[in-house]
């Protein structure tokens, strides 16, 4: 396989004066209107007239993968998820009320991915104060909590599966606190009434899809072992059939006592106590003892999700704002684009120019080189070196290895994010690669006055710890075996090792994009460590190699994160792209499914939202106003 060949280019996105949506899945061409601003107005009025069966209420939308049109939207991985972030929005809520509304609901459908029982981050841009900002709803290691606390006595880690469905991987949960923080900072309505439809949601039902049921068939045997989550999930012991109506009253309680006491509740009152409780010593089936937790009321009292400063960096005169330790996300991902920037001076030719062979060899390089250098030095620790890890300099003396014609051997060694860069300087270790879960859910929402919220969440693997809180109908995390068990490396420094009050660090990358100080894109990804490259990959596709936003989401991944093989999904692996990819010496393994983004376009006044075409069953992107 030589180098660079300018062979293959990617499909142009845009033909004659229509902008393609989404070639190659459902063909539709952008109105006129998006473009001609007097279309635009006539168009505009003529949807408004027609608009009455869904004025005031709440219109049914279909499940599809991509939509345009207006008065803003909302893209999850679940149809009734979002479209109770349209209802908020046709309701008067903002962006900040609509993503909070959805991720209430996904806590009632996606309840293995999303809930208060778990964390997460949401990066956030306010149109009136023209600033993104970010939410750190990460859970917090308990106080007693010390960097051998998942180690045996003999300092060997302890056994991953047997922590992750125990009390001791219960992190205080984050997510209440930062659906509170989001709504009173940002929103336009009440917490209560944010999480009213999802209240209701549990409390009528939903239709269960074939996600739902392989994600609590794969559980079933861990589910089982806690028997306040088997009366939940599975009822006469088995996972809810395809089709049925599933409800959670215990979970429509909870939203009631959080809409009705507020999130002190959870920090400071009965379901508080309720966590704590069942996270120290677990109920457990007859015969089964599992490891009690170490998290206190104090612990819960203590918890904040404090707003942070984004992570900024530029990517080809956009701004790209990503979200802050304790996740990585924000930090690698701008390696990552300041790597592909690099490597396109360093060999004279645009990504957009190169062959799709070239781009994903480029892009793993560049991928598994900001792997190395995250996992050394990321973490919730003092003295992460942000501003050097993001710089366009450090960026250029790590291309330093890069071979258009060959792969650099992994793991690649760390990186001197020290300020001083004089050419090729990475004299550091090569580490293995941490182990991380791939679960999680990502949504986007973005309104009609231009506001724009990007969120992922979490209550880390699919499942969590598998423990459910008796009575409240929500699943617990195990947040906390995203902390290193041991040092990576001996003698090595690892910022991400168990500690008191800490917060493991994190992959997950909520993102949004600005063009001239504007809203441009918002996207995100479930999937652990791959969530980095998932995100990285779509921006890629879309910016550098001019593919429709859905077509970008829906190109094959790959995922090299620095360990010994790049998971690779069957359109790479089983193909002539992978045979290239071979030539050039990566180690690829195939992978069904990587991901499950979720974006949306702002055009000015008129929105794109687009989801996953196929993987996770296909996601549910939508807005208040289509184009039809
Ligand atoms: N715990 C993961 C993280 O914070 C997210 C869970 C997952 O996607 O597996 O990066």
């Amino acid at each position: 396989m030589s180098g660079h060949s300018t062979s293959r280019v990617a499909r142009p996105r845009r033909t004659g004066t229509a902008l393609r949506v989404a070639a190659g899945v459902a063909a539709v061409a952008l109105p006129v209107a998006l473009i001609n601003p007097a279309a635009q107005a006539r168009t505009t009025a003529s949807a408004a007239a027609g608009s009455d069966a869904s004025r005031g209420g709440h219109q049914q939308m279909p499940k599809e993968p991509v939509v345009t049109g207006w008065g803003g939207a909302v893209s999850s991985v679940d149809r009734d998820a979002s479209q109770v972030g349209i209802d908020v929005l046709r309701d008067g809520g903002n962006a900040a009320d609509a993503i909070v509304a959805t991720a209430a609901a996904l806590g009632v459908t996606e309840p293995y991915s999303a809930g208060i029982g778990g964390g997460g981050f949401l990066v956030y841009y306010d149109a009136k104060a023209k600033k993104v900002s970010t939410i750190d709803g990460r859970e917090t290691a308990p106080k007693s909590f010390t960097a051998k606390s998942f180690t045996n006595p003999d300092g060997t880690p302890m056994n991953f599966s047997t922590v992750v469905s125990s009390g001791l991987s219960i992190g205080v949960p984050g997510t209440a606190a930062l659906w509170a923080n989001a709504v009173r900072e940002h929103g336009k309505m009440s917490f209560k009434q944010v999480l009213a439809p999802a209240e209701k949601l549990a409390r009528t039902g939903f239709v269960v899809d074939q996600t739902f049921a392989d994600q609590t068939n794969q559980n079933a045997a861990r589910f089982s072992m806690f028997p306040a989550t088997a009366r939940v999930f599975l009822r006469g012991g088995v996972a809810p059939a395809v089709g049925s109506v599933f409800r959670n009253p215990g979970l429509s309680r909870a939203y009631q006592v959080l809409a009705n006491q507020g999130v002190k509740t959870v920090y400071n009152g009965q379901i508080g106590n309720a966590i704590v409780a069942e996270a120290r010593r677990p109920h457990t089936a007859r015969g089964v003892t599992v490891m009690g937790g170490q998290i206190t009321r104090a612990d819960l009292r203590k918890y904040t999700a404090p707003n942070r400063a984004p992570i900024a960096s530029r990517y080809q005169g956009l701004d790209v704002y990503g979200m802050p330790v304790p996740s990585s996300g924000g930090i690698a991902i701008a390696e990552i684009l300041n790597l592909m920037k690099a490597y396109e001076k360093k060999t004279g030719v645009a990504a957009s120019r190169l062959s799709e062979v070239d781009y994903l060899h480029r892009f793993s390089e560049a991928s598994a080189t900001a792997f190395a250098d995250r996992n050394r030095y990321v973490g919730d620790v003092e003295g992460v070196p942000v501003k050097e890890l993001i710089s366009p300099k450090f960026a250029k003396e790590r291309a330093c290895g890069f071979s258009p014609t060959s792969t650099q051997a992994r793991p690649i060694p760390f990186g001197s994010p020290d300020g001083k860069y004089s050419g090729c300087d990475a004299k550091g270790v090569g580490q293995k690669e941490p182990y991380e879960g791939k679960s999680t859910t990502h949504l986007t929402a973005a309104d009609k006055w231009g506001n724009v919220a990007s969120y992922t969440l979490t209550i880390e693997q699919t499942g969590g710890s598998g423990i459910t809180v008796p009575g409240y109908g929500f699943l617990l995390n195990n947040e906390l075996t995203d902390f290193n068990f041991t040092p990576l490396t001996p003698g090595v420094p690892d910022p991400n090792l168990p500690g008191s009050g800490k917060r493991p660090r994190s992959s997950m990358s909520p993102t949004i994009i600005l063009k001239n100080g504007k809203p441009y894109l918002a996207v995100g990804s479930p999937g652990g460590s791959t969530i980095i490259t998932s995100v990285s990959q779509t921006i890629l596709g879309y910016v550098d190699r001019d593919l429709a936003l859905v077509d970008a989401i829906a190109a094959p991944r790959l995922s090299s994160r620095n360990g010994s093989s790049e998971s690779a999904e069957p359109a790479i692996y089983d193909t002539s792209v992978g045979a290239g990819l071979i030539a050039l010496g990566h180690r690829l393994s195939s992978t069904s499914e990587i991901g499950a983004v979720t974006a949306i376009r702002n055009y000015g006044k008129v929105f794109l939202a687009a989801a996953e075409t196929t993987r996770r069953g296909g996601g549910s992107a939508m807005v208040v106003r289509p184009f039809r």
